[in-house]
C-alpha cells in the first residue's frame, strides 16, 4: 500500500483532538515527501543529526519533533528549527534547551518524558524528579522553553492491560501537572502498536511510524 493510503487510514482512525506525529526516522527524504504531498506537516525523528539533515533538504514548513533521547551537546544543532522536543528527561537538558533557544531568539516547546514502562531501558523521569523540576526556583527563570505536557512509552508487551495501566498512570501525572501548569495541553502517548489504547486513555498526540512508512531496518 502507498504511504498516502496508510497515512489517510491512520488519520481517519484518530479523533479530531489527537495530533499525529508521523515518525519518519530512518526513512529517506523521498518517502517523507510522499507523506508531505498528502498535506501532512508534522514529522518525528529520534536522532538529531538525521533530523538536521532532513530539515536542510526538505520544505521549511515541516514541523520537526524530536522524539528520541537527546544528548545535551546536540541541542544546539536543532535549536534553530525544532518545533517540539518530546524526550526532556533532566533539568540539565531543559536548561541547555533554554540556553540554545535563547541564542536563536526562540521559545521551544518541550514535553517532560516520564518513565512509565517496566523495562529499565526506557528513559524518563519518575514522579519525584518531575516535581523537583517544577518546584525549583531555577525553573521559573527559564524563559525560552515552554513545557506543554508529558510524554511516555509503555512496556513493549502483548499484555494490553499492562499497557493500559501505564497509559492511565501517565494521564494521571498529566492531570496532576496541569494543576501546577494549567496551560499544558499535550499528552504524547501511543505508537503503531498501542495508539488505540493510548487514545482511549486520554492521549492527545500519537507518534506513529511503521503503520505509515512500513517496517524499519533498524531502530
Ligand atoms: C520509533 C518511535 C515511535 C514510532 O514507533 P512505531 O512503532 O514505528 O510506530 C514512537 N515513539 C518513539 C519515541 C519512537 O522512538
Amino acid at each position: 500500500m502507498s504511504i498516502g493510503t496508510n497515512l489517510n487510514k491512520v488519520k481517519s482512525s484518530l479523533p479530531g483532538h489527537v495530533t499525529l506525529v508521523a515518525v519518519s526516522k530512518t526513512k529517506p527524504k523521498e518517502v517523507i515527501l510522499e507523506a508531505y504531498n498528502t498535506g501532512h506537516r508534522i514529522f518525528g525523528e529520534n536522532k538529531v543529526q538525521e533530523m538536521v539533515q532532513k530539515w536542510e533538504e526538505l520544505p521549511k514548513d515541516i514541523e520537526w519533533h524530536m522524539i528520541g533521547h537527546v544528548q545535551r551537546n546536540k541541542v544546539k544543532y536543532m535549536a534553530p528549527f525544532v518545533s517540539m522536543i518530546h524526550g526532556v528527561d533532566s533539568f540539565r537538558l531543559l536548561k541547555e534547551i533554554d540556553k540554545q533557544a535563547k541564542k536563536n531568539n526562540r521559545t521551544i516547546d518541550c514535553l517532560l518524558q516520564m518513565h512509565i514502562a517496566k523495562e529499565e531501558t526506557k528513559f524518563g523521569l519518575d514522579g519525584n524528579e518531575l516535581k523537583e523540576i517544577i518546584v525549583s526556583e531555577e525553573f521559573e527563570l527559564l524563559k525560552n522553553i515552554r513545557i506543554v505536557g508529558v510524554m511516555g512509552m509503555a512496556t513493549f508487551t502483548p499484555d494490553e492491560s499492562q499497557v493500559r495501566k501505564e497509559f492511565a498512570y501517565l494521564k494521571s501525572i498529566f492531570a496532576e501537572l496541569k494543576e501546577q501548569l494549567p496551560e499544558i495541553d499535550t499528552l504524547s502517548m501511543g505508537m503503531s502498536g498501542d495508539y488505540g489504547i493510548a487514545i482511549e486513555e486520554g492521549s492527545t498526540m500519537v507518534r506513529i511510524g511503521s503503520s505509515i512508512f512500513g517496517a524499519r531496518n533498524y531502530l
